[in-house]
């Protein structure tokens, strides 16, 4: 199962979009394994997007196999207040204002797919993505039944990680739960929003 956030077929190329929303300075490179994101004086770590989006190109070009001739390019697309500070990629990574640009930037490449098999591609994808449908329902039924779950234990004040207690805390924002086995276990959750 595959999450794609947008395809756009054109004449030039299947374009496979993956958008990210992220505030702050942005860090990374083509190949590593995590890009940084800096906001506020601290370091997040979030996993490769161009490898993240390269694992969806993948997908779709399985689900497409008659279409293997056709090309296939990945994009990445920043929508966030996020400035991209030392990206260097081969992989196209942009802000969402600039994305038309990137797209059209491939016109040259214009006899690559047909209006007949543009259509044909789009109602492929159409097909895959009801049967895939019922699948996300089953997906979002489980994590609602997780999330649930979660609640309930923090209610009786169990930890939902490790199975030990909870005890109220409270620190520099306010009060929260946590595990009773911290250290060793580093659960905590803030009052009334369990995650
Ligand atoms: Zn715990």
């Amino acid at each position: 199962m595959s999450q794609i956030d947008h395809i756009v077929i054109s004449p030039y190329a299947v374009f496979v979009i993956e958008t990210k929303n992220y505030s702050g300075w942005i860090f990374g490179s083509e190949d590593s394994e995590y890009w940084v994101q800096s906001f506020r004086k601290k370091k997040v770590r979030f996993r490769n997007p161009i490898k993240q989006n390269w694992g969806h190109v993948y997908a779709l070009q399985e689900a497409l196999p008659e279409y293997k001739r056709v090309p296939f390019h990945s994009i990445i697309v920043f929508t966030g207040s996020g400035l991209l500070k030392n990206v260097n990629t081969t992989t196209d990574v942009t802000y969402d204002n600039h994305l038309y640009d990137t797209i059209i930037g491939y016109e040259e490449d214009i006899e690559n797919i047909t209006a007949e098999d543009m259509e044909l591609i789009a109602n492929k994808l159409k097909e895959i993505t009801i049967t895939d449908e019922i699948a996300r329902e089953q997906h979002i039924k489980q994590i609602r039944s997780n999330i649930e779950n979660t609640q309930t234990k923090i209610r009786a004040m169990i930890c939902p990680k490790c199975g030990g207690t909870l005890a109220k805390r409270s620190g520099p924002y306010g009060e929260f739960y946590g595990c009773s086995s911290y250290p060793k276990c580093r659960y905590k959750t803030k009052l009334g929003s369990p995650n």
